[in-house]
């Protein structure tokens, strides 16, 4: 008592990573400052946004990072990785090929890893119902067999963008509390 108590501070990184032009950068700008880029060009300067959260009466941060265009060379450094508890591993639901891709950013991922790391399958841009590739089954059986989360979002209409990173930064809060 006497209000010397130690204040608990939590900041958590999570990163997004999967294929160039899945959604990525929208995600984060969405989620961050409710912002949508139609003719967003590959992510250059931001590295990171950090937004706040309230759970169990705790303000909980995270710090999220984007590729900064990294994806388009299939060259996201180690550093990236580096000290993530979470990850939303993206693919587009129209274009089969980003899913294909999962498997090797999972790789990734596990190989640059050194805890326990919150994982969410993101299926991204699942306001396109007219040219869909990837049906909602084959992306929860992905998730269920890899032992992830999955979502379907669209950064265009917001559907599902908060709950996809809240779910991970409480998932993260379980982990280390
Ligand atoms: P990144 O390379 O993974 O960071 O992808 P971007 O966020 O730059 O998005 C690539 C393209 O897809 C841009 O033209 C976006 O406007 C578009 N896009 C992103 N999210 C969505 C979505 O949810 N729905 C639709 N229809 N387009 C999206
Ligand atoms: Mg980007």
């Amino acid at each position: 008592g006497g209000g010397d108590e130690e204040v608990e501070e939590y900041l958590f990184k999570v990163v997004i990573i999967g294929d160039s032009a899945v959604g990525k950068s929208n995600l984060l700008s969405r989620y961050a400052r409710n912002e949508f880029n139609l003719h967003s060009k590959a992510t250059i300067g931001v590295e990171f946004q950090t937004q706040s959260m309230d759970i169990d009466g705790k303000e909980v941060k995270a710090q999220i990072w984007d590729t900064a265009g990294q994806d388009r060379f299939r060259a996201v450094t180690s550093a990236y990785y580096r000290g993530a508890f979470g990850a939303l591993v993206v693919y587009d639901v129209s274009r089969r090929s980003t899913f294909d891709s999962v498997a090797r950013w999972l790789d990734e991922l596990n190989t640059h890893s050194d805890t326990t790391v919150a994982k969410m399958l993101v299926g991204n841009k699942c306001d396109l119902s007219s040219i869909r590739e990837v049906s909602v089954e084959e992306g929860t059986r992905l998730a269920e067999a890899e032992g992830l989360f999955f979502i379907e979002t669209s950064a265009l209409d917001s559907t599902n963008v908060k709950t996809a990173f809240e779910i991970v930064i409480k998932e993260i809060y379980n982990n280390v509390s």
